[in-house]
């Protein structure tokens, strides 16, 4: 999950690597001719721009899927607080 095209700047060679390693400042070797590849926010070559990009939205999708799970249980918990301050009134008019 959340793994991203590379593609090799020297042979060309298509390689996939993890989404949240790929930021500014990461350099990994190619599995093909073991040329070292950096990856910068702003370098100029078009294979790593590319791949920078792809990894920046691959991590924002992760975000929001996450952001969503976590917003699902709430709705639950207000709920059963709602629940408790019912029983509470209903013990004071006993
Ligand atoms: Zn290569």
């Amino acid at each position: 999950m959340g793994s991203v095209q590379i593609q090799c700047t020297r042979c060309k060679n298509v390689f996939r690597d993890r989404a949240a390693r790929l930021q500014d400042g990461y350099s990994r070797q190619c599995p093909s001719c073991e040329v070292v590849l950096f990856f910068t926010e702003d370098s100029q070559h078009p294979f790593v721009k590319r791949a920078m990009r792809n990894a920046r939205k691959a991590r924002k999708e992760q975000r929001e899927a996450e952001a969503v799970r976590r917003a699902a249980p709430e709705p639950r918990l207000a709920g059963s607080r709602s629940f408790a301050g019912r029983t509470q009134s209903a013990g004071r008019e006993d």
